[in-house]
């Protein structure tokens, strides 16, 4: 079972835009540094440059993009230095997380991440780079949503997307399948009620994903934006 996004508003809506722009850049079809042409983005979808600016500045809010004065608006592309401190935060609340699932997590949750499993494994044998992007990092907002905490599943959601634009930027179908195979042994440690063992996978987990970051970015590289948002 996976959870797709709202896509319920008017497809020339702020927040429909600014939707359509984020999951380009979770899934990387849209890779940091990329360039935000308003006018181009304005084609795109259709819409005023206002309307295009209005959901830049929203994704600028979640730190997705960067709005650079005079230079207009890119896929934010996080330094090093921001991205062990999106790491290091992530730690801090995906151990009080997992440990958290670990007591309470009951058959129908761990069934329910199971079949999340089965599509993060389903995207990596077909290829499917987008997708798979995607379902590694709802992997871990999905626990923080069976905790049941809302502001640290909303806060997790942020720390996910921000740091999906520092990983796995040239992840290889192989350390693909390694993370996805880091969750099965979460899940597993959670079925034994091992939370002690559930937090360290956890810390080990995040530990490899981090050691992956790629920061070098795509810069000047010619970008199909309209591919890349798929409209
Ligand atoms: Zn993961």
């Amino acid at each position: 079972m996976r959870k797709l996004p709202p896509h319920t508003s008017p497809t020339s809506s702020t927040e429909a835009i600014a939707a359509r722009i984020r999951d380009a850049v979770v899934e990387h079809r849209l890779p940091p540094g990329a360039k935000l042409g308003e006018v181009a983005l304005g084609e795109i979808f259709g819409v005023s440059r206002t309307k295009v600016r209005q959901a830049l500045i929203r994704l600028a809010q979640e730190k997705l993009v960067s709005l650079q004065p005079a230079r207009g608006a890119y896929v934010a592309k996080p330094d090093a230095r921001e991205a062990r401190e999106l790491f290091d935060t992530r730690r801090v609340i995906e151990r009080v997380l997992i440990e958290r699932f670990a007591a309470g997590a009951t058959r129908e949750q761990l069934s329910s991440l199971r079949q999340h499993l089965q599509c993060e494994r389903q995207a990596i044998a077909a290829g499917d780079t987008a997708l798979r992007n995607r379902l590694l990092g709802e992997f871990h907002v999905l626990i923080a949503q069976m905790v049941g905490n809302q502001v640290m599943t909303d806060m997790l959601r942020e720390l996910v997307r921000r740091s999906s634009l520092a990983t796995l930027l040239v992840q290889t179908p192989r350390s693909a399948s390694c993370s996805s195979d880091e969750h099965a042994s979460l899940i597993d440690a959670v079925l034994r009620r091992d939370a002690i063992g559930a937090v360290r996978l956890m810390d080990e987990h995040l530990a490899h994903v981090e050691r992956d970051l790629k920061l070098s970015g795509l810069d000047g590289e010619a970008l199909d934006l309209r591919a890349a948002i798929k409209v």
